[in-house]
């Protein structure tokens, strides 16, 4: 069913389009984003205004125009809010302080000790939170929030469901407990989907409406952009990248699944065919050791398999590939996806598919969890519009 919208709704719907364009363009005038969004320029105008009077855009010099008057130009402010952003992996709390447009301010490491309860560790990044603020002296007043990325599933009330290689975490309430802790609202997402809003947000998909995100962590997930809104699906658990199968005879996979391209290319898969630490194995690949190399070139042909489907079954613009498992050979990656998708994605005699390495790979996933706040706060979402969310 179609549901229509009422006015007041969609004037802030207006806003946050306005304001977005503002932040994924370096720099911009009033007509130029009456002519990017096609609203009037009094819409425009107002909107503005308001914007400005909140300072939360600042006008910062102007552009001569053709005939008439100068056009000022207009940007977010970075310091008009900040956001903390916590990704939660297995191994690793990352933990990025971020500006209104997305940069890292300050950035921490913490290792996770697998004895602690999920308690004491969300304790941990409680504690991780509050030092980054304080060491950047950015008062409370100004943070909008504490993003949270940690390992899916996820239902609905950022509560961790049966999450793979963390038994203990299963039924855990950690938006909640993390809330509690922090005293600042929480926003929560799976890893993969808050990198491809960090990438949204302050990385290479900034101005592209269709995009897929295939993230290499600890497993391998994804995150999906159709016509600018994210796409989650039924149980905010879709882009599950990972569980394609590139091997149907291959080995069988926790998610019931058999041959999924995660099993076959996962940092313990790459440790297990070469008896070295996942790192030592992508350096040695990266200096041309043949052993090395033979490995990581088969995993980037598997890699590219999925990613021939997923761009076949979503006809995107951009594939991002991004995630700490990028590290020394995000480059061997990419180029093998990029082939596979130019030689063998149905549409590609109609348009061409980027594929590029994220530039904020390394902390893809914690500058993806601070910009889930900036998100949830700013970026239009049409269906939260009408279903009045
Ligand atoms: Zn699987």
């Amino acid at each position: 069913m179609q549901l229509g919208a009422n006015l007041p709704k969609i004037g802030s719907y207006n806003r946050a389009v306005v304001l977005e364009t503002i932040q994924a363009s370096d720099g911009i005038s009033r007509v130029q984003i009456a002519a990017r969004t096609r609203l009037t320029a009094q819409t425009v105008s107002v909107i503005v205004r308001r914007l400005l009077e909140e300072g939360l855009v600042v006008e910062d010099g102007s552009v001569p125009s053709s005939g008439g008057k100068p056009r000022t130009i207009l940007r977010v402010d970075p310091g008009a809010g900040y956001a903390v952003g916590v990704h939660f992996d297995p191994q690793e709390i990352s933990c990025v302080l971020a500006d209104l447009a997305g940069r890292p301010v300050a950035r921490s490491h913490l290792a996770v000790r697998t004895a602690l309860s999920p308690e004491a560790v969300i304790r941990q990044m409680a504690r991780a939170a509050r030092r980054i603020l304080r060491e950047a002296g950015v008062p409370d007043g100004k943070v909008l929030g504490v993003g949270l990325a940690c390992p899916g599933p996820l239902d609905g009330d950022g509560v961790m469901v049966s999450p793979p290689r963390l038994p203990a975490w299963d039924q855990v309430p950690i938006k909640r407990l993390l809330c509690e802790h922090t005293r600042f609202p929480v926003t929560v997402d799976n890893d993969a989907t808050a990198a491809a809003i960090g990438e949204r947000w302050a990385g290479t998909a900034r101005t592209t409406p269709s995009f897929a995100y295939l993230y290499l962590g600890t497993g391998i997930g994804g995150g999906i952009f159709l016509d600018n809104q994210v796409y989650r699906g039924r149980s905010m658990n879709a882009a599950e990248f990972g569980h394609i199968t590139v091997e149907p005879d291959g080995p069988e996979c926790y998610c019931g699944n058999r041959g999924c391209v995660e099993a076959l290319c996962c940092p313990s898969a790459i440790e297990a065919a070469l008896g070295v630490p996942h790192a030592a194995a992508c350096a040695a690949a990266a200096r041309g050791e043949p052993a090395a190399r033979e490995v990581i070139e088969r995993v980037a042909r598997r890699l590219a398999d999925a990613a021939v489907s997923v761009v076949n079954m979503l006809d995107i613009d951009l594939l991002v590939l991004g995630g700490p498992a990028l590290r020394e050979v995000g480059e061997i990656y990419r180029e093998v996806i990029a082939q596979a998708v130019t030689d063998r994605a149905l549409a590609r005699r109609l348009h061409a598919v980027r594929v590029e390495t994220s530039p904020i790979a390394a902390d893809a996933a914690a500058i993806g969890a601070a910009s889930l706040v900036f998100h949830a706060t700013y970026a239009p979402r049409l269906r939260t519009t009408l279903l009045g969310g």
